[in-house]
C-alpha cells in the first residue's frame, strides 16, 4: 500500500490541496494533472505504458533506429483549449502553425494550389484561394457555396447521417467526394454516411466558417515523445506532479458510497480523494465498481463504434517536394506531412537525437502520409500500401523519379478515434460520473467535440473543474472559443 502524498513530497502550495489519482496519461489525463497541479491539489498520473501521450505518441523504428509518430497529430486554430494547454505546460514552441494549406488537384491536374486566408473578414476570407481550384467547375463552387451556406443556417436538433442531408441539398457527386468527403475525412477520419450532421457541422462552422483563423493548422516540428513524454512530464513534474509510468491499474476501490483508491495491476493500492479516469472508453467499464459499471452512462459506452487511422512513413534518398505538407484530392493518399522540411523549424535540432533523421543527414527525406478511415486498407498487405502511396507521390512530383525509395512502413491504429456517427453523443458519458469523487476524462465523454486533442483536454479540463467545484473553489478551466466574426453573426445567426 503506498500513499502518493507520503511518497512523492508535494510543493508547499499543494500540500493544504486535495489528493488527486489520475488513470491514464494520454492527453486528457495530462490536461487534468495540469489544471489541477497548478491550483494546488497534489496530483499523482498513473499511466500503464512506459511512455505518456496514450494516442498521440512515437516509436522507433526498428529498421532506421529513427523515433517516428504513430501518426502525425496537427491541431486546427479553432482548438482553444488545446492551445492554452500547449501553453501552460510550456511546449507551444514545438508547433509551426501554417498560415498556408497546399491542396494538391486530382489525378490528371496534379497542380499545387495554395490556399490561404485574404483580408476578408469570414466567412468571405477563404472565397478567393477557394476560387482558384481549377478541379471544380464554376457551377461546382457555386453548389459549393450554397452548401455551405445551408450547413451554416441548419440549427436543426434532430441528428442524422451527413450524407442524408448533403442528398437533400443538390450536391453532385464529384462535390461530395472532392470537397466534402476530402475535408471531413481529415477531420473524423469516417465515410459521409458514417458523420453525424452535428459533427460535420462543427467542423465547418468551427474550422472555414464563423472565425478568421479557425481552419490554420499546427503541426509539431519535433516527434510526438518530444512534446508530450519530455517537456510536458519535465512541465508537471515542476508543479509537483508524480507521473508513473509502467504503472497499470486493475481497478478502483469503492469505500461506503466513494472510490477510495485504486489497486494496481501489481497488487499495491493507492489512496487518494478524488480520482480521473481518463483511459479510452472500452477499458472503462472493467475498471469500476460493479454497480457503476452497469449503470446507463457506462453501459452506453458499449454503443460506440472505432475507425482506423493508418500512416505510412517513407524514407528517400533525395527530397520530392519542399512544401511542408500536402492535401491530395482523389487519392488514397490524404495528407503528406514533409517530417524533413518540418523538423528543420525545430527548436530542439541541436539537442535532441531524435529531431533529425538518418537520411536527412545524406540529403534524403522522410514523408509520412496519412489515411483515415482507413477501413479498406485492411484488404491490401502493406507493400501495396507502400507502393501505391510512393506511386501517388511520383505522380504528383514527377521531377522525383530519380527518388530512391529507402525504406516504407505502414502503422495502423485500429482503434483511432471513436465513430461520429449520427446520435453518438447519447452514448458518451458525461465527466461527472455517477460516484461523486470519480470523474470521467477521454476524447469519448461528452465535449461537444469529435475525437481529437481538443475534445481529449477538454475533457480532462472540465473534469478538473468538476473537482474545484467540490473543493469549493470553482473555476473555469476550458478556454473560451474563437469568436464568431461580426459579419458571419449578421448572416447566419
Ligand atoms: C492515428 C491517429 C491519428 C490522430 N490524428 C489526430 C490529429 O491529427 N488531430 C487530433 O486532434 N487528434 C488526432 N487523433 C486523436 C487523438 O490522438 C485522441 O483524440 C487523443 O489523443 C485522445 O486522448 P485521451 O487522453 O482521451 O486518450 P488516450 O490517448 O487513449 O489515453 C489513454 C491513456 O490511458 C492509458 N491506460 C489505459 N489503461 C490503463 C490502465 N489500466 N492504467 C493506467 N493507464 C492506462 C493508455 O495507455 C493511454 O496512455 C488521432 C488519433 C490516432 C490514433
Amino acid at each position: 500500500m503506498s500513499d502518493p502524498a507520503e511518497e512523492n513530497p508535494s510543493p508547499p502550495q499543494a500540500a493544504a490541496g486535495k489528493r488527486v489519482v489520475v488513470i491514464g496519461g494520454g492527453l486528457a489525463g495530462l490536461a487534468a494533472a495540469s489544471a489541477l497541479s497548478s491550483r494546488g491539489m497534489s496530483v499523482t498520473v498513473l499511466e500503464s505504458r512506459p511512455r505518456l501521450g496514450g494516442r498521440a505518441s512515437s516509436i522507433v523504428d526498428r529498421d532506421t533506429g529513427e523515433t517516428i509518430d504513430n501518426c502525425q497529430h496537427v491541431a486546427m486554430g479553432c482548438c482553444t483549449s488545446f492551445r492554452s494547454f500547449c501553453e501552460d505546460t510550456g511546449c507551444s514552441d514545438l508547433f509551426e502553425t501554417q498560415r498556408e494549406l497546399y491542396f494538391v488537384g486530382p489525378p490528371g491536374q496534379a497542380k499545387v494550389v495554395r490556399f490561404a486566408a485574404s483580408s476578408l473578414p469570414a466567412p468571405l476570407h477563404l472565397a478567393s484561394s477557394f476560387m482558384k481550384m481549377p478541379w471544380f467547375t464554376l457551377g461546382e463552387k457555386w453548389q459549393i457555396a450554397s452548401g455551405l451556406r445551408a450547413l451554416a443556417k441548419d440549427r436543426t436538433k434532430t441528428d442524422r447521417s451527413f450524407q442524408d442531408w448533403l442528398d437533400g441539398q443538390r450536391q453532385s457527386e464529384t462535390v461530395q467526394r472532392r470537397f466534402w468527403h476530402l475535408v471531413l475525412v481529415s477531420a473524423l477520419s469516417e465515410s459521409l454516411d458514417r458523420i453525424s450532421l452535428h459533427h460535420a457541422r462543427k467542423v465547418f462552422v468551427d474550422g472555414f466558417l464563423a472565425s478568421h483563423d479557425g481552419w490554420q493548422v499546427s503541426i509539431p516540428t519535433v516527434p510526438l515523445d518530444d512534446v508530450y513524454g519530455t517537456r510536458i512530464s519535465a512541465a508537471l513534474r515542476m508543479h509537483g506532479v508524480d507521473i508513473r509510468v509502467k504503472a497499470g491499474v486493475r481497478r478502483l476501490l469503492i469505500d461506503g458510497g466513494g472510490i477510495s483508491g485504486v489497486e494496481m495491476r501489481d497488487g499495491t493500492e493507492i489512496f487518494a480523494d478524488e480520482f480521473v479516469l481518463a483511459v479510452p472508453h472500452n477499458l472503462v467499464k472493467s475498471m469500476l465498481p460493479d454497480d457503476c459499471a452497469e449503470c446507463s452512462d457506462v453501459v452506453s459506452l458499449d454503443r460506440l463504434e472505432s475507425a482506423p487511422i493508418a500512416s505510412m512513413h517513407l524514407w528517400y534518398d533525395q527530397p520530392l517536394t519542399e512544401l511542408p505538407h500536402a492535401t491530395f484530392v482523389d487519392r488514397l493518399s490524404q495528407w503528406m506531412f514533409n517530417r524533413t522540411v518540418l523538423s528543420s523549424a525545430s527548436p530542439l535540432l541541436d539537442r535532441s537525437p531524435h529531431s533529425k533523421g538518418v537520411t536527412e543527414d545524406d540529403g534524403g527525406c522522410r514523408l509520412q502520409v496519412v489515411i483515415s478511415a482507413a477501413h479498406d486498407l485492411s484488404a491490401m498487405s502493406e507493400q501495396e500500401v507502400v507502393a501505391k502511396v510512393d506511386s501517388e507521390l511520383r505522380e504528383v512530383w514527377p521531377d522525383s523519379h530519380r527518388a530512391r525509395l529507402i525504406h516504407g512502413r505502414m502503422i495502423t491504429e485500429h482503434r483511432a478515434v471513436f465513430s461520429p456517427l449520427p446520435g453518438v453523443d447519447e452514448f458518451r458519458s458525461v465527466q461527472q460520473s455517477p460516484i461523486s469523487n470519480l470523474q470521467f476524462a477521454g476524447d469519448w465523454t461528452r465535449t461537444g467535440w469529435p475525437a481529437t486533442m481538443e475534445g481529449a483536454v477538454r475533457s480532462g479540463y472540465l473534469a478538473a473543474e468538476n473537482i474545484l467545484a467540490r473543493a469549493g473553489r470553482p473555476d473555469t478551466v476550458v478556454a473560451t472559443d474563437l469568436a464568431p466574426a461580426r459579419l458571419y453573426r449578421l448572416l447566419f445567426s
